[in-house]
């Protein structure tokens, strides 16, 4: 009879200790395996050429170490940004961006096959929902970018494909694997993970003592614009996600990113710009105002004019304000655009 073997990616250390006593092998080849997979992105068990002829032979015997599968890369003209399209053994097809930014390297992963929130405004919205990823299909991604990349990334955001907050039972195994000194080493206050509002989600995280960074995808100043850019906001409500993100701040004691995607005649009015400070007041928070990239769906950028008179009403706030152009649009890897197509 033919024995199934284990994929080992996307197992913490404890799990991989586990795995090889089940073979009959003492706890510290499993940490082995967790250096080699994570600090060294070694995925065949041959090169691994500290665990002994015999362990490697038994390795391959009863276990494997499977990504998904690089279907392309493509980098925009500068050079800075790469989207790596990639296959799961199912079939379905999943994104991460890269982004040099001179100081940052910073990776955007997928944590779902497409997503089920349906943000009008999003292209991963558009195309509905797939399943959610397992840790090794997000562990999969980071090992994949990095080989085409050929750098280790220093900030992971989990802004890609899919709502993080509803997949949190995979999400959260994978974050000890990417801070583990050993593993990817990534400090855990370079790692976010940005939801459009689960609240349940956000609880489970303070709950939890989650060491991460949180993101809100806000995007609007009222719960009429904000039903209509982000249906979920009819299940969690702008003023209950408030509360629920004072009491995550009060609790971590973390600060809060707001994502304000500005979206022309739809949240880029005077109003808005005035009440977001006033909304945030109370809650240890930075906004992040990001140009709306446009897609086939029906939303356009605002002027360059509307974006500094909104840029300058902000300002007037005692509040920490970014204003980013989203990268990656020419080959459709900036914020809103993944699809899960070439
Ligand atoms: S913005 Fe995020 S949560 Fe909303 S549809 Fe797109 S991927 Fe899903």
């Amino acid at each position: 009879m033919k024995t199934i073997s284990r994929n080992l990616l996307g197992l913490t250390k404890p799990q991989l200790e586990k795995f090889v006593g089940s073979i009959g092998v003492k706890p510290y080849r499993g940490r082995q395996l967790f250096r080699w997979m994570y600090g060294h992105g070694v995925t065949k068990f041959q090169d691994m050429t500290d665990l002994g002829k015999d362990l490697r032979s038994q390795l391959e015997r009863t276990a494997r170490i499977t990504l998904p599968t690089l279907v392309t890369s493509q980098w925009a003209e500068d050079g800075s940004t790469v989207k790596c399209l990639m296959e799961l053994q199912d079939g379905h097809r999943i994104e991460a961006v890269w982004m040099d930014e001179e100081v940052r390297q910073t990776l955007c992963l997928s944590s779902q096959a497409g997503c089920a929130l349906g943000c009008t405004f999003c292209a991963t919205g558009s195309v509905g929902f797939g399943r959610n990823l397992t840790p090794d299909e997000i562990i999969g991604q980071l090992m994949i970018a990095e080989s085409v990349v050929g750098r280790r990334p220093t900030n992971i955001v989990f802004m890609g494909m899919g709502e993080p907050l509803l997949n949190l039972d995979n999400v959260l195994p994978t974050l000890p694997i990417m801070t583990a000194g050993d593993g990817f080493a990534i400090s855990h206050r370079k790692i976010t993970l940005s939801t459009c509002g689960i609240i349940p989600g956000i609880q489970r995280l303070a709950k939890e003592n989650v060491k991460c960074k949180l993101a809100i995808s806000l995007n609007a100043t009222d719960q009429d614009t904000r039903v209509r850019l982000m249906p979920i906001a009819k299940k969690y409500p702008l003023d209950d996600l408030l509360r629920a993100v004072k009491a995550y701040a009060h609790t971590t004691r973390y600060r809060v990113t707001f994502e304000y995607v500005l979206i022309a005649g739809e949240n880029d009015r005077d109003e808005d710009a005035l009440r977001l400070p006033k909304l945030l007041k109370g809650i240890p928070a930075k906004i992040n105002i990001i140009l709306l990239n446009p897609t086939d769906l029906p939303y356009q950028p605002p002027s360059e004019d509307r974006v500094s008179y909104f840029e300058t009403l902000l300002r007037r706030h005692k509040i920490h304000v970014s204003f980013r152009k989203s990268r990656g649009a020419e080959i459709s890897a900036a914020c809103g655009q993944l699809a899960g197509k070439t």
